[in-house]
């Protein structure tokens, strides 16, 4: 059985209808969340409904452009921590840098102590740094809280051999190592966030949010139970794919 997951929910799937938020799947994601109880959970959030930093406007700076971004991801932190109040869900938002009373600065210590509790902690504001994105802090969080894997719900349901958007050939792959996504650049999550998990050996494993219970799913095909097709990533592995 899986005991503590971090989840990375990227900014965009939360969005619908011309709307930075869709609350029909932010309370399925919360459904999904509260039949996970049992399984301590960290959250991280993206910002892509409200702004990313590489495609801000040319006037900005890239590192100003990326702050903007971070704050757009401790805007999704919080509305989701209220919504899923409304779920009898109890959270509680972290961000790596002070946002005056709204939100509790990182400690591993408190992450840990809310999760036992039974509290999801839910991880905005990226690493503070720009730069990065929310896939990097999802694989640090993972690394430093000892979770067990770190599940990244996306919009795209796993990593191909290629964009299957452009290329109708791209094979979609079952497992992979890490080292080979690094030196194939394969896309479907940042390479930077691929390093550290590598170093700290934590298993990824990336899934489309938008396919029935998703979260679930995943959660349990860690567990070695029937899975949702997605793309497991390791520091060592047969490599497979879907055929
Ligand atoms: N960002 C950043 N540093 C971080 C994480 C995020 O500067 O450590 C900024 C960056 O501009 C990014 C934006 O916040 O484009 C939103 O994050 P991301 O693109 O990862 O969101 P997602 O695509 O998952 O919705």
């Amino acid at each position: 059985m899986l005991k503590r997951a971090v989840i990375k929910i990227s900014g965009e799937a939360l969005s619908g209808n011309g709307e930075a938020f869709d609350d029909v799947v932010i309370d399925d994601i919360a459904r999904q969340l509260k039949e996970l109880a049992g399984v301590e959970i960290s959250l991280v959030v993206g910002g892509g409904n409200f702004w990313r930093g590489r495609t801000g406007k040319s006037f900005l700076n890239r590192a100003r452009s990326d702050q903007i971004g971070m704050l757009g991801t401790v805007m999704n932190g919080l509305y989701l921590s209220e919504r899923f109040r409304t779920f009898g869900l109890k959270s509680m938002v972290m961000t790596p840098f002070q946002v005056g009373v709204f939100t509790w600065v990182f400690s591993k210590d408190a992450a840990l102590d809310a999760m036992n509790r039974g509290e999801i902690v839910i991880n905005a504001g990226g690493t503070g740094h720009p730069y990065f994105s929310t896939d990097t802090i999802a694989a640090l969080r993972a690394a430093e809280l000892e979770a067990d894997c770190v599940f990244y719900a996306k919009n795209i349901d796993g990593v191909y051999t290629a964009d299957p958007r452009k290329s109708p050939e791209a094979k979609k792959i079952r497992r992979i190592t890490y080292q080979r996504i690094i030196e194939e650049c394969l896309q479907a999550v940042d390479i930077a966030a691929m390093n550290i998990s590598l170093e700290a050996g934590t298993d990824s494993f990336v899934f489309g949010l938008n396919e029935t219970d998703s979260i679930i799913r995943a959660c349990q095909s860690a567990a070695g139970e029937p899975t949702v097709s997605g793309t497991k990533i390791s520091v060592s592995c047969e490599e497979e794919y879907y055929v």
